[in-house]
């Protein structure tokens, strides 16, 4: 007779192909069994009338990550609080390479920011803003740490953005490695010069943010990313696509044959423009890049999210407070001249609460649900079958929602280190019940059982996925 850590009795659980009713067993922080399952086990828990879907992987954050002489609000340990709190045990942030600085630098940064701070685990991809010679050389470096996907920004001239030659050298090198590109798909020279007219014209309110990137921007960026995927041979990642426009070019692109991921986030599909003709001090908060777009986008993007069209749905989590502090931008900076306001907004502690709504709605299927929230992005970035399934020999990372629950997102609940959140006031239904980290339990009915150093570093293996 098997002897189990945990036994969960009696949930309906949910994978990327399937659902059925089922016990867990829990052994050496990993999932032992599925099935009718007979104890003796150390802990049981009656799940029944709950939904258990593996822990969520939110393949998009910026934690701890410096701006404007200070850094994001939310560090590792606020952050994958609220994370752990929302469903989402494994995150996957980006260490940025500082310009000038090497990529062995800025992982050996992101590494002090996490260890001992995290309370999920967590993965680095490599932003990469200098595709140096010698960038070219720590890529290999960066594979061989388990840092196996790296980003480059078509975006910000003269800040963070690459040309076309280095995105080019970026896609064939990530081959030669095993490794995979994610771009972030805007036409960084159009915009900054459309910011320059609308500012030389006195135009200073918050809705110039999106009016100045417009969708074409993101669309004829995608449009050019397949083109130097396909030049190099190698597959590419759109991060957080918001737009139709861009949508058609990632589904062009896959016509011709050129392997385009892509992922979006919740503000995409829940929020739209319409947020920044709000006064400027609630508008500003909404001011993310891609920007929100008109609400006519957003029917596309459900029905792609429901077709299977998405890899992963993450949040870009990016969070600064309403009001700067000494050492804290906010997002307060600007108030005046939208130029200024820093971009981000936070979203780890809602995504998996809001895409089970999508599941409440109808919008997209239970298994869609696990597909975008974890199974999808885990074999994308191999994690997977370690992370992302619920299956004998995956890590114990699982979530309990009661789908019943009936609740309004409300700051106030939540555990991020800001003072808002963009889905203020949005009802919905389902709540994250328990959450187990490697079979620890890490929340239990909005009580945080876990403590920083909880989170381990997770060194990840080559993409697995097709298309
Ligand atoms: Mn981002």
């Amino acid at each position: 007779m098997a002897a189990y850590d945990l036994l969960i009795r009696g949930a309906t659980i949910l994978t990327a192909s399937e659902s059925f009713a089922a016990d867990l067993g829990v052994s050496n922080e990993r999932i032992a069994a599925v099935g009718a399952l007979s104890g003796p086990a150390k802990t049981e828990l009656d799940a029944r009338g709950l939904i258990a879907a593996p822990g969520g992987i939110d393949a998009h954050t910026h934690l701890d990550m410096p701006y404007g002489g200070g850094a994001t609000a939310d560090d590792f340990r606020t952050g994958t609080t609220a994370a752990l709190f929302g469903g989402t045990t494994t995150i996957i942030d980006f260490a940025t390479q500082s310009r000038g600085g090497s990529l062995t630098a800025a992982l050996d940064q992101w590494h002090a920011k996490a260890a001992g701070r995290a309370l999920a685990d967590y993965a680095f991809h490599m932003a990469i803003t200098d595709m140096s010679a010698a960038a070219g050389r720590d890529m290999a470096r960066m594979v061989r740490e388990g840092v196996t996907s790296f980003k480059l920004y078509m975006a910000y001239p003269g800040v963070l953005m690459s040309d076309d030659a280095a995105v080019l050298r970026a896609l064939q090198r990530s081959n030669e490695v095993g490794a995979l590109v994610g771009l972030h798909c805007e036409n960084g020279a159009a915009i900054a010069e459309l910011v320059r007219q609308a500012r030389a014209q006195g135009h200073t309110e918050t809705r110039w943010h999106a009016l100045t990137r417009p969708p074409e921007a993101e669309a004829e960026a995608v449009r050019r990313a397949a083109a130097l995927a396909s030049m190099a041979g190698a597959p590419v990642y759109v991060v957080h696509l918001s737009s139709a426009a861009g949508l058609e070019e990632v589904r062009r692109a896959r016509l011709r044959g050129v392997p385009v991921l892509a992922e979006t986030c919740p503000q995409y599909l829940y929020l739209d423009a319409q947020e920044y003709e709000r006064p400027a001090a609630s508008a500003v908060n909404f001011v993310i890049a891609p920007p929100l777009r008109a609400k006519s986008n957003q029917d596309a993007l459900w029905q792609a999210l429901a077709g299977g069209e998405f890899q992963a749905v993450a949040t870009d989590h990016c969070s600064f407070p309403r009001r700067s502090r000494p050492g804290q931008p906010g997002k307060d900076r600007g108030l005046k001249d939208f130029s200024r306001i820093p971009g981000g907004a936070p979203g780890l502690e809602t995504r998996m609460p809001l895409m089970w709504e999508a599941v409440q709605k109808g919008r997209i299927s239970p298994s869609r649900f696990v597909e975008t929230t974890s199974t999808g992005p885990a074999k994308v970035f191999g994690l997977y079958p370690r992370k992302g399934h619920l299956g004998p020999g995956a890590d114990a990372d699982i979530v309990l929602i009661d789908p019943k629950h009936k609740t309004t997102i409300n700051a106030k609940s939540l555990h991020h280190a800001v003072d808002y959140t963009p889905f203020e006031g949005l009802s919905i239904h389902g709540a994250i019940r328990e959450v187990f980290l490697r079979g620890k339990h890490m929340v239990s009915q909005g009580r945080l059982l876990g403590k920083p150093g909880d989170g381990q570093y997770l060194s990840r293996g080559q993409r697995q996925f097709c298309l």
